[in-house]
Parts: C-alpha cells; sequence; structure tokens
C-alpha cells in the first residue's frame, strides 16, 4: 500500500517572492503548518533573474553614464577610465547568493518546510513531489494550495533559428560584453536591457514592431523615452518588419560568452545584420510545465493564464493562484501583496476575512535611462473612461538642474517631463507620469497620492521641495 500524503494545512508551489510572501504570512503570522515546493533557486525571478540583478546593472550602468556627464562639469577622463564587467559580474552573484540563503534562512525561523522538487498535481488536493535532489518521490495534500509558479521568458514560435537567441533568464550569465546586441520587444524587459547595455558601450540595437515602444505606457512616455533612446545612441528600429531567420555563425549551440558567438540575423525584408547576441523580450508566459493542472480542472483563460477572482480564489476551491501565473499586473510586490493578504483571509482575524488587493492604481517603474514612472491611466484610458470634456490634463516639459552647464543642444537630450491627468471639477487625479532622473525613487509618493483619490489642489497646496526636478508637479499651472 502506498504511504499516506504528507499533510500540510497550507502548501505554497513556487519559492518567488509571491509564494515566500503567501507562505511566511500563514507560518510566521499565524501558525500554520507550511510547505514551500520549489525546483529552482530559492527567491524565483525577481531574486535570481528578475528585478534584483537588473537594478544592480542598471546602477553599474548609471555609474558610468554619470561619469560621462561628468566631462561637462569640469572633470576630467581625457587620460581615460576603465571598468571591469566580469568583475561586477562575480559580485552581483555573490549578493544574489547571499539574498538565496536569506529567504531559506527566513523561511526555517519562520517554521516553513522547503521541499526542493517539482510538485505535480494528481489530484486537486494532492501532488506528487520529484525532490531535486534524485530522491524517492512521495505525495503531498493540504486543504489550502496556492499556486505561485511565475512565469518564463518566451521565444517566438515559427521563426528558424530562434533558439540561437537568448532570454532576460539568460542574460545574467553573461559575464563579458559583446561588441554588438540586438534586443526584440518593446515592453520593460527589452527597454530596460537595452538601456544598460548602451549605457556601457555596447553596440545596442533595438527591434521594436510599432514606431515606439512601451506601448501600454501613456504617449508622453513613449514618445520622449524612444526619442531619447536614439540621442542616446540606442539603434531603435522603429517598425521592424521582423525576423525571418536566425543563423549562427560561430560559437557553440550553447555558448554563453558572446565575445565568441555570432549571429546573422535575416529579417522579413530580406536585409541582414551581423551580431553577437540576440535576446528576445516579446513578453512572459504563465509557468504551469510540469504542474499537471489538467488534473485539476482549473479554469486558465485564452493566454493560459490561471483565472481567479478578486480573493486569488481559482475555479477549484481550496487552490489560490498569486503573482504572474494569473497574468496580473506581472510585478513583484503585486505577488508579494496578493500572498499576504491571501494568508491574512484564510488563516487571520475575523476582521481580515476580505482581505484582497486592488488592482488598479499600481504604481510602477521601468528602469530605463532615464528613469519613468506611473501610476494610474494613461491619457488615452482617462479619455475614453471619463470623456475628453471631463478629464483636465497638465503637462510639464523641462531640462533637470543638473544639466544647467551642459551645451544647450546637449542640454536638450536630457529632458523632463511630467503629465498629471485629472478627472472632474474637483480634479480628482487619476494618473500620474514622469519621466526624468530620480522618477524611479519619487514614483512611490506620486503613487500614495494617485491611490487616494487626491485632487490637483491638494498639488497646489503642498510647499514644494526646492530646488529639485517633482518640485514641478506642485505647481502645474
Ligand atoms: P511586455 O509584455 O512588457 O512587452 C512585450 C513586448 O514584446 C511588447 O513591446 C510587444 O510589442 C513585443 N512583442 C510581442 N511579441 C512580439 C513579436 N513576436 N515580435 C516582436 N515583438 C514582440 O513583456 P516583457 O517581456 O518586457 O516583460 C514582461 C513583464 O515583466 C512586464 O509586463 C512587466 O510586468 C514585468 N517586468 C517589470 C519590470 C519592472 O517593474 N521594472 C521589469 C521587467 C519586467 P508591441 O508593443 O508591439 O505589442
Amino acid at each position: 500500500m502506498a504511504p499516506a500524503p504528507k499533510q500540510f494545512d497550507y502548501i505554497v508551489i513556487g519559492g518567488g517572492s509571491g509564494g515566500s510572501g503567501a507562505a511566511r504570512r500563514a507560518s510566521g503570522w499565524y501558525g500554520k503548518k507550511t510547505a514551500i515546493i520549489d525546483a529552482g533557486t530559492s527567491g524565483g525571478c525577481c531574486v535570481n533573474v528578475g528585478c534584483v540583478p537588473k537594478k544592480m546593472t542598471w546602477n553599474f550602468a548609471s555609474i558610468n553614464e554619470t561619469i560621462q556627464k561628468g566631462k561637462e562639469y569640469g572633470y576630467d577622463f581625457s587620460k581615460g577610465y576603465d571598468f571591469d564587467f566580469t568583475t561586477f559580474v562575480e559580485k552581483r552573484h555573490a549578493r544574489i547568493k547571499t539574498l538565496n540563503g536569506i529567504y531559506e534562512g527566513n523561511w526555517a525561523k519562520e517554521g516553513i518546510e522547503l521541499i526542493k522538487g517539482t510538485a505535480t498535481f494528481i489530484s486537486p488536493h494532492e501532488m506528487e513531489v520529484k525532490p531535486k535532489d534524485g530522491g524517492e518521490p512521495f505525495r503531498i495534500t493540504a486543504p489550502h494550495i496556492t499556486i505561485a509558479t511565475g512565469s518564463f521568458p518566451t521565444k517566438p514560435e515559427g521563426i528558424k533559428g530562434s533558439e540561437y537567441g537568448i532570454t532576460s533568464d539568460d542574460y545574467f550569465s553573461i559575464a563579458h560584453l559583446p561588441k554588438s546586441m540586438i534586443f526584440v520587444g518593446g515592453g520593460y524587459i527589452a527597454v530596460e536591457l537595452a538601456g544598460v547595455m548602451n549605457a556601457i558601450g555596447v553596440e545596442t540595437h533595438l527591434f521594436i514592431r510599432q514606431n515606439t515602444f512601451l506601448r501600454k505606457f501613456d504617449p508622453m512616455i513613449q514618445d520622449t523615452l524612444t526619442k531619447h533612446y536614439e540621442d542616446a545612441g540606442v539603434h531603435v528600429h522603429r517598425n521592424h518588419p521582423g525576423i525571418k531567420e536566425v543563423i549562427q555563425l560561430k560559437g557553440g549551440k550553447d555558448e554563453t560568452d558572446p565575445r565568441d558567438k555570432e549571429l546573422k540575423v535575416i529579417m522579413n525584408d530580406g536585409t541582414e545584420m551581423i551580431t553577437n547576441e540576440l535576446l528576445w523580450a516579446i513578453g512572459r508566459g504563465p509557468e504551469l510545465r510540469d504542474l499537471g493542472i489538467d488534473k485539476t480542472g482549473i479554469k486558465l483563460n485564452e493566454k493560459g493564464h490561471i483565472v481567479v477572482d478578486k480573493y486569488q480564489n481559482t475555479s477549484v476551491e481550496g487552490i489560490y493562484a498569486i503573482g504572474d501565473v494569473t497574468g496580473q499586473a506581472e510585478l513583484t510586490p503585486v505577488a508579494i501583496a496578493a500572498g499576504r493578504r491571501l494568508g491574512n483571509r484564510l488563516f487571520g482575524p475575523p476582521e481580515l476575512k476580505d482581505d484582497h488587493i486592488e488592482y488598479d492604481k499600481i504604481p510602477t517603474v521601468v528602469f530605463a535611462h532615464p528613469t519613468v514612472g506611473t501610476v494610474g491611466l494613461t491619457e488615452p484610458q482617462a479619455e475614453e473612461k471619463y470623456g475628453k470634456e471631463n478629464i483636465k490634463v497638465y503637462t510639464t516639459k523641462f531640462s533637470a538642474m543638473f544639466y544647467d552647464v551642459f551645451p544647450p543642444d546637449e542640454k536638450k537630450k536630457f529632458p523632463t517631463q511630467y503629465k498629471v491627468i485629472c478627472q472632474g471639477k474637483d480634479e480628482v487625479i487619476v494618473g500620474m507620469h514622469i519621466l526624468g532622473d530620480g522618477s524611479d525613487e519619487a514614483m512611490q509618493g506620486w503613487g500614495v497620492v494617485v491611490r487616494n483619490g487626491l485632487t490637483k489642489k491638494a498639488l497646489d497646496d503642498t510647499i514644494p521641495i526646492h530646488p529639485t526636478s517633482t518640485e514641478e508637479l506642485v505647481t502645474l499651472r
């Protein structure tokens, strides 16, 4: 007779930021017997191949940008200066290893059992786990199960040789800079990674299939940032016809050093380009591989994401899903917040029985060059929702004080631009869009403004902080 399945109060599948938030709330706060099953490296995408190494790389690139700008202030680099990308990558790896340990340490401290392995449903509340270390598979069960398996970067189907390109997962294994690199896509990932490579001297090509990138953002951000990338030296291929074929001319199949790699990229219009590396950043798919989701009867949407209601309930009782696997606002803090609130609702005191997150008015930042931040509705969305006659849009465009010592033509290349969208006679702020140095740090506060339905008058009543760029946001006319 098969041994009885291992019993928990709560099982979380996936040890990324969302899964960790969910499990820690259940175990650390409410003392539930909790397990995390994780097939990868603790911390998931954000820690290992997402937010954390991306931001560290953005910091690395920003130093080089500041050095370049320092020349305008009279700093003399005529004798040259150098940097060592490989040393930085080693330090970045070390930091991530530390974070992996911190995640596991927190889980252990809070009594969460970490099971390293792959979980596959065999029925709605029972799973088979294949341990990562090759040990004997075993069964596991709980009345409450949360799927927090995240997403994975996709490669296009139907393009010959697409496998010779890499994705953002592989990007963080690059330890030596290529001479030239192509990024395909116009979302967060392509814009962020193309931006850092350009800033550290790689010949960077960005293939976008429309006239601008970041198409889900306000037109102001799309237009200004796309133009700024061109001014900064990124070869933005607007309205790109698409890639027909990728041929590997040099380097092995699994070549990870782009210096030893050469690709011939043939476009749909017959033109060709030779490059060292190509990165697909064309979106992410829900991570359901190996999960045996068909054994649960859980409903998926047309894109394959798990359908959930506002409480993160799937269509099967006692099974919940949070984060990227649900396809809603694929952002780390959203997954964490959803996991924590779900824990409150399932295991917390009666006053939290309705806890859930709201998916509108989520502030977000793209770590571009410069950074951009956004919260709430874009101008076209606000017009559609309230009618053009019921919204008022305030904008400003200027050059930040930092660039005052730059020659006028150079100064123009570093715009700061803000937009505040208000609705109704009280001018409730329904959208804010900011672009320019420091927007990443500033955005959190503006998120609070929009989230809490403040009005334009609240901005006007606030004393500006001088001299800053964002003081312009409380003096808009
Ligand atoms: P996005 O969904 O943001 O963007 C995908 C891009 O790929 C779009 O520009 C789209 O173009 C383009 N595209 C899609 N299919 C093709 C194709 N066949 N050929 C060429 N281009 C194509 O995906 P990302 O991969 O950039 O990022 C995934 C998610 O990760 C983001 O939505 C975001 O939520 C999250 N993320 C957040 C970050 C942050 O908070 N700073 C950083 C990185 C990721 P088009 O516009 O023409 O449709």
